[in-house]
């Protein structure tokens, strides 16, 4: 066993949302880990990268963490609370634990996930939160495109 704290798995998650901001694109990371703490697939928010607006950090890494047969027991760690997109994934294939590194900045799914028995935990770290308010004060247009919201820039 080599278990880890949620804060440990959150690093993975911020050195992804790190990367993304380095290719010029939204910085927000996630990973998947199974409940040992083994690493099973980590990625970022591909949305200026990839052109796909689909490509959230949580779908990077749930798609590079390949196919499983059961997610019960998988933790999806992200650097931001997840979209209802997100959060739709890990209703979907029953991902057991999400850990958020913070709700500040956005505040998606995460306490509708816990009313639905996934166990959460938000970290409110200071990184996370620093990260996204940065890029948020330094990219309003694209951070509204991106949590699907054009129409509040007319505010
Ligand atoms: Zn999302």
């Amino acid at each position: 066993m080599k278990q880890l704290t949620p804060e440990r798995l959150l690093d993975v998650a911020y050195d992804e949302a790190l990367r993304g901001l380095a290719e010029g694109g939204i910085p927000i990371g996630a990973a998947l880990f199974d409940a040992d703490g083994t690493l099973l697939g980590r990625g970022h928010n591909r949305r200026v990268q990839s052109g796909d607006p689909s490509m959230h950090a949580e779908t990077d890494a749930f798609r590079a963490a390949g196919r499983r047969r059961d997610y019960r027991g998988t933790v999806m760690v992200t650097t931001l609370s997840p979209c209802w997109y997100c959060s739709g994934l890990v209703r979907q294939f029953g991902i057991g634990a999400v850990v958020v590194g913070e709700s500040q900045t956005f505040s998606g799914g995460h306490k509708w996930l816990a009313g639905h028995g996934v166990a959460v935990t938000v970290l409110e770290d200071r990184r996370c939160i620093d990260l996204m308010s940065r890029f948020i004060a330094e990219h309003p247009a694209l951070w509204h495109e991106d949590i699907g919201s054009a129409d509040d820039l007319e505010a």
